[in-house]
């Protein structure tokens, strides 16, 4: 098979199951090996007692001193068995399965797994348990078995077969990487790599693999930037913003008191302004360290000087957001200045509109998308460009607005707390601005963990806050692999809450596949206090800003990575009032609540990225995006910062001797990013 063969060509998958691969997101053959499990499960240590594990999923490892019973009735056979652990019986019933009777032997050991029932005092059920031989327990208890997401209708197994077929073709993950790389990086091969991803033998495997492969993301990832990037960070500087007296007005009468943090960022980029080369600079700040306003001012220096600057950000929500903050500055400091916002859902004449004014109008700020990078978009003189939570951006599109816009200065924007060392790596080519300190203005917001029981007295704080004239979000458990839709998910809450609130309360709602139209207005609604509270997927993380929300409900919060966790919190504490937050921990396990203690304490994103760290083992890194940055698909920039460094040499090196990529060898790594773009990192 190839790589970008499609999924029918899979034996065993027809056209109805390429439907549903499709609902993952799965259109080929290389897509799918690279859907890396969910999570992955170990089958349990075979228990000695059975009190004390009601409702478990439990191994007992027994012999049987009686031969199984079949009963006969008109429905179906009945099979039945029970043996005694310890001093506490132990009954097993299987429906359908007459031919145990045969199989299982008296006084040979099996080990059973299913879920344990009381019975009564002392009696104990399993019903449908599977049986192993011990030996193939033992295996299976140390391979840590793939778990992936599923949409209804296509079965763990079904993906799990699948997969394996792929996995056993060779040529699909043929290796690309030249021997002596492997050798200097220990890294094992690629196929080998794949396929212990996807059914490792035991933990260190898995280690292993995914070790490799979190190597060749890195190794694109720079590849790919020394090769887009190379010249973009010594361009002339042909700006000069001398008027400075709208400047000036706005930032002697702003609202607030600049910190520290910012005032010296403000001050590295002036300088920037009126160096040689253009501005490339990061602007790192963490959640609420205001840095749209810094965005703002710089902006203003080339717009009160007759020229554009544009500010792009990942979705049209904030974009719309953008677009509000900045008319709202405009009137509030009088400026002559007007602000355009062009999204992908701007059509028609309405955009021809907006387009001509990019294309004719200077003076002008400008709001947008990436429908800001679109062909058919032309500037008149594009000074300075923004990008906003810059990880969605790839070098590649600041290159290509670079280009539209003659050269402008480049600031980019990021809430991740990336320590300095990485974030030198990561944007090598760019100087960096840290903004460390949140406005000081604000109360540092109190945060509570609760149980699933205690959710009745969170709702009736989030009324207490609103009939204070407050706003909250809830942001909604997690779907499960996956008996509902997203959306059906975050319905089926409002709805429950609405019921629960008896109408009180005006409730909004909000996922990830509701149309940019549909997600403005709902967000609109939130900001201009239409509604009270708003439930919500993840997709709030990014950048909204509503200071009237004081209280933020996180369900299923064990789940989530603690950066994500951070950034969603940050939604509160925005304005002059004392907010909450409050982290459901559905889990009954210690660490999940000891890494969610973390949170409690402490509201300093770099210091919740390292004790995150901290906290997790080497092989415990599953089901934790900890980045939330970077669309990595496995990599993650703290916990594999070793592999990042050696990722980041190597590329370099490739780069440095062949810088077209084509030798042999060259062309070989060439083909394998050529694949991941347009196989695997397409819909990210
Ligand atoms: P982020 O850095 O997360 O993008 P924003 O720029 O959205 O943060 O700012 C968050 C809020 O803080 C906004 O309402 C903004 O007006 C306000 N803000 C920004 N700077 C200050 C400051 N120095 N003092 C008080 N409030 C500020
Ligand atoms: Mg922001």
């Amino acid at each position: 098979m190839r790589f970008d063969d499609g999924i029918t060509k899979i034996k065993g998958v027809g056209p109805k199951s390429e439907k549903l691969f499709k609902a993952l997101d799965i259109d080929c053959v290389g897509a799918l090996i690279y859907d890396f499990p969910r999570t992955y499960q170990l089958y349990p240590k075979p228990i000695k007692k059975l009190s004390g594990n009601e409702g478990k999923k439990v191994a007992v490892r027994t012999s049987l001193r009686t031969n199984v019973v079949v009963r006969h009735t008109s429905k179906m056979d009945i099979s039945t068995t029970g043996c005694v652990i310890g001093d506490e019986r132990l009954e097993m019933i299987w429906f359908r399965m007459p031919y145990l009777k045969s199989s299982i032997k008296v006084r040979t050991e099996y080990v059973f797994y299913g879920e344990l029932k009381a019975v009564r005092e002392n009696v104990w059920q399993l019903v449908q348990p599977v049986v192993f031989k011990p030996l193939e327990y033992d295996k299976l208890e140390r391979s840590p078995q793939a778990v992936y997401s599923l949409t209804k209708g296509l079965t763990n197994k079904a993906i799990k077969k699948a997969m394996a077929l792929c996995l056993d073709d060779i040529e699909l993950t043929e290796e690309y990487l030249p021997a002596d790389i492997l050798k200097k990086r220990e890294l094992w091969g690629y196929h080998r790599a794949m396929d212990q991803m996807h059914r490792p033998d035991d933990m260190e495997s898995l280690t292993n693999a995914r070790r490799r492969l979190v190597y060749d993301e890195f190794l694109k990832f720079f590849i790919t930037k020394e090769m887009e990037g190379a010249g973009i960070s010594a361009i002339p500087n042909r700006w000069s913003f001398p008027e400075t007296v709208q400047y000036e007005k706005v930032l002697s009468n702003l609202p607030f008191p600049l910190t520290t943090g910012q005032k010296d960022t403000l001050e590295d980029i002036k300088k920037d302004f009126s160096s040689e080369v253009v501005s490339q600079r990061l602007l790192q700040g963490d959640v609420g360290s205001g840095k749209t306003i810094i965005a703002f001012l710089a902006m203003l220096m080339a717009v009160e000087n007759g020229f554009q600057a544009a500010i792009m950000a990942p979705t049209e929500v904030l974009c719309r957001q953008h677009e509000r903050t900045f008319a709202d500055y405009i009137k509030m400091f009088d400026l002559p200045y007007d602000v355009i916002c062009i999204t992908g859902s701007d059509k028609g004449a309405k955009r021809k509109k907006l387009n001509e004014r990019a294309a004719n109008e200077g003076g002008l700020f400008i709001v947008g998308t990436h429908a800001l990078l679109s062909d058919n978009m032309n500037y008149h003189s594009l000074a300075v460009v923004v990008t906003d939570e810059q990880h969605r951006f790839g070098v590649k599109q600041r290159k290509i607005l670079s280009q539209k816009g003659q050269d402008p200065h480049v600031i980019v924007m990021s809430a991740t707390p990336i320590p300095r060392t990485l974030a030198m790596i990561l944007y090598s080519d760019m100087k960096i601005s840290v903004i460390k300190d949140v406005p000081t203005s604000r109360l540092r917001t109190k945060n509570a963990i609760i149980t699933k029981n205690q959710r009745s007295k969170a709702y009736d704080f989030i009324k207490k806050e609103v009939s204070g004239k407050h706003q909250a979000y809830i942001i909604c458990p997690l779907v499960e692999a996956s008996e509902k839709t997203e959306a059906e998910n975050v319905t089926e809450y409002a709805g429950a809450l609405e019921k629960y609130y008896g109408g009180e309360i005006k409730i909004g709602m909000l996922h990830g596949r509701m149309s940019p139209e549909q997600k403005d207005e709902v967000v609109g609604d939130f900001a201009e206090g239409r509604t009270d509270v708003l439930v919500s997927t993840t997709v709030v993380e990014v950048g909204v800003n509503v200071p009237n929300a004081t209280v933020m409900l996180i369900e299923d919060a064990n789940r989530f990575g603690l950066a994500q966790l951070h950034q969603l919190r940050g939604r509160v504490g925005r304005g002059q009032w004392q907010s909450f937050c409050m982290f459901v921990d559905a889990s009954e396990d210690e660490e999940s609540s000891e890494r969610l203690k973390i949170l409690a304490q402490s509201n300093d994103g770099f210091f919740i990225a390292s004790e995150d760290l901290r906290l997790r083992g080497p092989g415990d890194f599953y089901g934790i995006r900890q980045s939330g940055d970077m669309d990595f698909k496995l990599a993650d920039i703290y916990q594999d910062a070793d592999v990042m460094r050696e990722a980041s040499a190597d590329a370099k090196e490739i780069t440095a001797a062949d810088p077209q990529l084509k030798s042999e060898e060259s062309r070989k790594i060439a083909g394998y990013l050529k694949k991941m773009d347009t196989v695997v990192y397409s819909n990210l």
